[in-house]
């Protein structure tokens, strides 16, 4: 049983290293965007609320997002354990989380900000499977078309470069101070994620491992 979070600006690449590592535990991932985003696109109450924040590159009520985590986090597949993407973003929902279950360990994942920028600047996303591409680095076959499915590619509201910049000032306001909360209280690593995602991963698996088993 291991509870995991990772913690990170936005364009570190969290998600793609939190996938790998709950693969490599064999244990849950949530993230709390993905989350949001299956509750817009079904049109729920919630994913109506959440939306307008959501495009405008803010944070959905720390109320709502906490709500959504408790109940996901009492779901059966999460008995072996979880790892949290996305969320806590504010204190109040890391002291929120505090109050529903114990962390084994924080991972935060970091990167001088000109690296993040350039990594969000120019995503783009499958309409019909959400895969993401980059207009640099991870180039479909086919300009504007889906590898996977054929779908066609789009900027997502949050990925325009307005919004973008408004992600990262959310990011340092809210969530930059849970890297002192989680660090004073003990089982924390960073892992610099500079490099290709093979080797990021390498990385960011190594120091978990060390972690825990040391
Ligand atoms: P990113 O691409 O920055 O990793 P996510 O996919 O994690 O973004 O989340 C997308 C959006 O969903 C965020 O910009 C925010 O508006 C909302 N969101 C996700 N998780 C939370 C949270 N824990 N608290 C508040 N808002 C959240
Ligand atoms: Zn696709």
């Amino acid at each position: 049983m291991v509870k995991m979070i990772f913690l990170g600006a936005p364009g570190v690449g969290k998600g793609t290293h939190s996938n790998l590592v709950a693969e490599a535990h064999g244990i849950v991932k949530i993230s709390t965007g993905d989350l949001l985003r299956e509750n817009v696109k079904a049109g729920t109450e919630l994913g109506l609320k959440a939306k307008e924040y959501m495009d405008a590159g803010g944070l959905v009520p720390d109320d709502l997002v906490i709500a959504l985590l408790k109940d996901r986090i009492s779901k059966d597949d999460c008995g072996k354990g979880f790892i949290l993407d996305g969320f806590p973003r504010t204190i109040p929902q890391a002291e929120a989380l505090s109050g529903i279950t114990e962390i084994d360990l924080v991972v935060n994942l970091s990167a001088p900000e000109e690296v993040i920028i350039g990594r969000l600047s120019g995503r783009w996303t499958c309409k019909k499977c959400d895969a993401i591409y980059h207009e640099l680095n991870i180039k479909p076959k086919v300009e504007g078309v889906c590898d996977k499915c054929g779908g066609e590619l789009y900027q997502r509201d949050d990925q325009k470069p307005e919004v973008v910049k408004k992600r990262l000032e959310t990011y340092q306001k809210d969530t930059a101070p849970l890297i002192d909360f989680y660090k004073s209280k003990g089982s924390f690593i960073e892992v610099n994620v500079e490099g290709n995602v093979e080797e990021v991963n390498k990385r960011v698996q190594e120091a978990i491992n060390d972690k825990l088993n040391g």
